[in-house]
């Protein structure tokens, strides 16, 4: 076979029906209506990525490897975000853990890690001017969403305006979180939907994405969603100097933050964090598929920056795969 730039030409049509298959996969699981489980999707990502490293030259800026999310419809408007929303780059055993903590104590001196729970729902942003919610969006692709106000503003834990019972209201915030049906509500809902002969959901993500990107704001309504936060975007008149510190505010303000995050002082309470969760992954209401590790002070963050794609500053520790898919939801599986 031919090579171009030393790279067989069996390598490049792999390469390339691997970018193109994670794009379609992309696309239809943001949508909510995935065809193959996350893990196969990771494993078709691991294949890309090993490609990528032996063969640098394939790396291109539209490559899977190197962006965030999928393009977006063309249901909704599109919305640029103030600030970029990113994904996050991932360990998926105690090595990779470890090599993401040697290369942020190399260049910053750490003091703090915040540990969450790593919530397997939607990426949603929402811009509070003056303390009023003023619009919602999707990730999309991270720089430009789809905006979903009024489907978000049925959602009874966020506030429409913020409280300032505590803290005046700044007069910018972006704030990002999970939007995500707790596993009871799922349950629920996939009765209810099959008792009317109607297609159910595979999992609360998917269900949560479907019911999140309604046309009729009003099914959204009779969807139980829920919210937690975990980071602001762009922002003026709020200030912190470290992330926990921010949740507080945003708790302050009637923003929904998680109460089961925890700041650590040693990769070692990290890796305590991680094994308490992954022998308790059922206690929160809602379905997690990790842990997101993040350094605690702002001011670290922005020295570490990001890539294209994900912060350098965080890592997400995926527990393995538990996906629970009966036959009878196998046959039937819609938005
Ligand atoms: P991701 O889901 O692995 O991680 C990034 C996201 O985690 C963030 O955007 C954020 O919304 C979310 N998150 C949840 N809790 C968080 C917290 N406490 N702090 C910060 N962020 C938190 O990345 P992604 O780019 O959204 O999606 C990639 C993953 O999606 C893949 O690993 C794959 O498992 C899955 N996927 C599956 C298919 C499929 O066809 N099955 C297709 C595309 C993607």
């Amino acid at each position: 076979s031919t090579s171009v730039d030393g790279v067989p030409a069996k390598v490049r049509e792999r390469h390339a029906e691997l970018g193109q298959d994670l794009d379609d996969h992309s696309y239809r699981y943001y949508l909510g209506s995935p065809v193959i489980t996350d893990d196969e999707y990771d494993r078709l990502m691991l294949e890309l990525r090993a490609l990528e490293d032996d063969h640098p030259s394939l790396i291109t800026p539209d490559s899977p490897t190197q962006k965030v999310g999928a393009p977006i419809s063309n249901e909704f408007a599109a919305v640029e975000h103030l600030e970029r929303m990113q994904s996050l780059d991932n360990a998926f055993d105690d090595e990779q853990l470890a090599a993401w903590g040697q290369r942020v104590t190399a260049e910053v001196p750490v003091e703090a890690y915040l540990c969450e729970l790593k919530i397997d729902g939607l990426a949603v942003d929402l811009v509070y001017e003056r303390g009023r919610l003023v619009r919602a969006a999707t990730r999309g692709d991270g720089r430009v969403g789809e905006e979903i106000t009024l489907n978000v503003r049925t959602i009874e834990t966020i506030p429409v305006q913020l409280d300032e019972s505590v803290h005046p209201a700044p007069e910018l915030l972006e704030v990002r979180g999970e939007v995500f049906l707790p596993v009871q509500a799922f349950e629920e809902l996939n009765a209810r939907l099959v008792e009317e002969g109607k297609a159910a959901f595979r999992n609360p993500r998917n269900a949560a994405a479907g019911s999140l990107r309604q046309k009729d704001p009003r099914i959204t309504a009779t969807r139980p969603l829920r919210m937690l936060v975990h980071g602001v975007g762009a922002h003026r008149g709020a200030t912190f100097t470290h992330q926990s510190q921010s949740y507080e505010l945003l708790a302050s303000w009637g923003l929904p933050v998680s109460d089961r995050t925890s700041v650590v002082n040693s990769l070692d309470e990290v890796r305590a964090y991680i094994a308490h969760y992954a022998e308790h992954r059922h206690d929160p209401a809602y379905e997690i598929d990790g842990v997101v590790v993040k350094l605690d002070d702002v001011s670290l963050q922005r020295r570490l920056g990001s890539t294209s794609r994900a912060p350098r500053w965080a890592i997400a520790y995926k527990y393995p795969p538990e996906e629970v898919t009966t036959t009878l939801l196998d046959i039937k599986v819609g938005v």
